[in-house]
């Protein structure tokens, strides 16, 4: 076992603090990674508040992890002392259920292992990046590309991966339109690929706050959602709306923004049900999706789409001690956008 520094959350409602986990000891298939940035996903709150469900506590969060191979599993190939390498959202899955057979592993029928918060395959619960080191077996350990500095990769990890995936799915691309709701850790990396995959992108926002960012980030259009006029103009726009959203949202408002056979796909994930009117699904045939994260082979290929594109998160740098200060300023929306825990303020 390594004893390694971590940040954890005692409770539900206590802030996080510093503590002592241990890491599994090396299995032939198992890489040693030392972390080097985490990023705060709005996913570390809602699981460490409890917003989701009962959690075991202390629970160390974190599922944005980049770092370096620190040793390496008698029987592991795919990764060698020194490589750049990141770790999202799982770190495991069943391997055998059709859909972790289809190469669908993050829709594990038997439940893909989380990187925190899951019962990992020995039974203890999964602990997560923010910390110094993580033991993972190889097959769930990606490969940072060299040209995205580390902490603007961290994000990509999720925020990359869970954006990248629908739009992959629904087809974003030239001469499709399509609107990413809230410019938060999600919103701007979706934004981005979304422009990158040759879509035109428009952002709506709560305010117009953040439009210049929107716009050098690759959106054509911006728009407040504060403002009633934004949904009369836009009504029957989109062939895709990617809700990035934390909160519950007026879903009425936004589906009827969809034109013929459009889709309106959440990976905003609120504590609260999301009310649906089925008679704005019915005007122009249109569909109400969900998506969560994405496979890890496409996880890799998405991180090789950014780097080939010079995608990358825009982040400011923390040290571990401003962890609940960030939590705090994510909540109120107050982020630019993404915040980065350097994880050697940690050892
Ligand atoms: P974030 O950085 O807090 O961004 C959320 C954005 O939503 C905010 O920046 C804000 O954008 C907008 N927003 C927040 N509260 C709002 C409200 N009450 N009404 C309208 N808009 C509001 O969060 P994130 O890390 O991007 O995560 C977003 C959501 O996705 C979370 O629920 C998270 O758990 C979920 N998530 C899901 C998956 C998945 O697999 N499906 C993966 C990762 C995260 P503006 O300031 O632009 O309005
Ligand atoms: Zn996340
Ligand atoms: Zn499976």
């Amino acid at each position: 076992m390594l004893t390694v520094n971590a940040y954890a959350a005692p409770s539900a409602t206590e802030p996080l603090v510093p503590i002592t986990i241990e890491r599994r000891d090396l299995g032939p298939k198992d890489v040693l990674i030392e972390i080097r940035y985490a990023g705060i996903c709005h996913s570390d709150i809602h699981t460490v508040r409890g917003e989701w469900g009962e959690i075991h506590y202390p629970q160390v969060v974190g599922h944005e992890i980049v770092g370096v191979v620190a040793e390496v599993g008698s029987e592991v190939t795919l990764h060698q002392l020194g490589d750049r390498v990141g770790v999202g959202c799982m770190v495991n899955s069943c391997r055998e259920c059709e859909n972790c057979l289809s190469g669908d592993d993050n829709y594990c029928l038997n439940g893909n292992t989380g990187t925190y918060a899951s019962r990992d395959k020995d039974g203890t619960v999964t602990q997560g990046g923010y910390s110094t080191h993580i033991v993972v077996v190889e097959d769930f350990v990606l490969r940072v590309p060299e040209s995205i500095p580390y902490e603007a990769a961290a994000p990509l990890l999720c925020a990359g991966i869970t954006t990248y995936s629908p739009l992959v799915h629904w087809n974003a691309g030239p001469g499709k339109k399509v609107a990413v709701v809230g410019m938060g850790g999600l919103g701007h990396v979706a934004v981005q690929i979304a422009h990158a995959m040759g879509a035109e992108v428009t952002v709506l926002s709560q305010t117009l706050s953040k439009q210049d960012d929107g716009l050098r980030l690759g959106a054509d259009h911006y728009f407040a959602t504060s403002d009633a006029a934004t949904f009369r103009e836009l009504r029957n726009s989109f062939d895709l709306i990617i809700n990035t959203v934390s909160a519950v949202i007026d879903m009425d408002a936004y589906l009827k923004l969809l034109r013929l056979n459009g889709t309106f796909v959440s990976v905003g994930a609120p504590p609260e049900p999301l009310p649906v009117k089925v008679f704005s699904l019915f005007d122009n045939r249109r569909s109400f999706a969900g998506s969560g994260i994405g496979s890890i082979h496409e996880t890799q290929e998405m991180l090789d789409f950014c780097a080939e594109h010079g995608i990358a998160s825009e982040v400011e740098v923390i040290a571990a001690s401003e962890i609940n200060e960030a939590y705090e300023r994510v909540l109120k929306s107050d982020v630019r956008y993404r915040f980065v825990i350097d994880i050697d303020t940690l050892r």
